[in-house]
């Protein structure tokens, strides 16, 4: 794989108010990829998605992504390049349908899935296309929350754990998701602290600490540095 990264982040910094979280985060997602962020809570890991994604005010370093320089960039110019980000709380509006859930975000780019090959890749959303968000289980809602960004036609993907909180049954059907996104030529930037689902998804392995990536691992080394990993993630 010697193609040119999709997405650079190189030396990223950012701060909420005065306090410093991210101290130079650096990792590249080549295209195809599936890549993790993984680490301990605090760490850094949500902070550097929503820097990435143009989210936070005091931002700096660099964040190439399909060859320009976003660092400085609105979060809305970033989406319309086609960054989708699926934030750890989901968003789900409890009072709209999963249909109205599933047109709500705007379309930046052509490209998107349609609306039935997304019902087809998600086929519980479809059964319950005319349900209400609250009526959804925290697994549906999941899925419907990275089902929604699959409209707008942002091809690159941030997912903030999104197995947290899931039945063992639910993370290997996310598993099967994240599989056929990779297969369906998206990229993604996963968050995880479960390493054991990250190794069933992923290609390398991005170790976050204390706002920082301390280290790399293919995916295809997990096992060979499962020591190591334990002490990073502190399990
Ligand atoms: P988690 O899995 O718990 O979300 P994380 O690795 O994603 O962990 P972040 O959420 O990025 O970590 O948090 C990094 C640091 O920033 C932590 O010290 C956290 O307390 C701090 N932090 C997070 N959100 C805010 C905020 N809105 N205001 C101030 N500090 C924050």
């Amino acid at each position: 794989q010697a193609s040119a990264p999709l997405l650079a982040v190189s030396g990223l910094e950012a701060w909420y108010g005065e306090s410093h979280v991210l101290h130079g985060i650096s990792f590249d997602l080549r295209p195809g990829e599936v890549v993790t962020l993984l680490g301990r809570n605090g760490a850094g890991k949500t902070t550097t998605l929503r820097a990435i994604m143009g989210l936070l005010a005091k931002r700096q370093g660099s964040v190439i992504f399909d060859g320009a320089e976003t660092i400085t960039l609105p979060s809305r110019t970033i989406a319309r390049r086609g960054m989708g980000y699926v934030p750890e709380e989901r968003g789900i509006f409890a009072s709209l349908s999963v249909e109205e859930n599933l047109m709500l975000p705007p379309v930046v780019k052509p490209g998107g899935l349609a609306v039935e090959r997304i019902y087809d890749m998600f086929p519980n959303l479809r059964e319950r296309r005319k349900s209400q968000g609250t009526k959804l289980s925290g697994g549906e809602q999941q899925m419907l929350a990275i089902a929604r960004i699959l409209r707008t036609g942002a091809r690159t993907l941030l997912l903030d754990e999104p197995t947290e909180g899931l039945a063992p049954v639910i993370v290997q059907q996310i598993g099967r998701t994240i599989r056929e996104l990779k297969k369906s030529g998206f990229n993604i930037v996963l968050v995880e602290q479960n390493f054991h689902f990250a190794a069933t998804v992923a290609d390398r392995h991005f170790v976050v600490e204390q706002g920082k990536v301390v280290d790399m691992i293919p995916n295809a080394d997990l096992e060979a540095n499962k020591a190591k990993l334990h002490s990073y993630l502190g399990v």
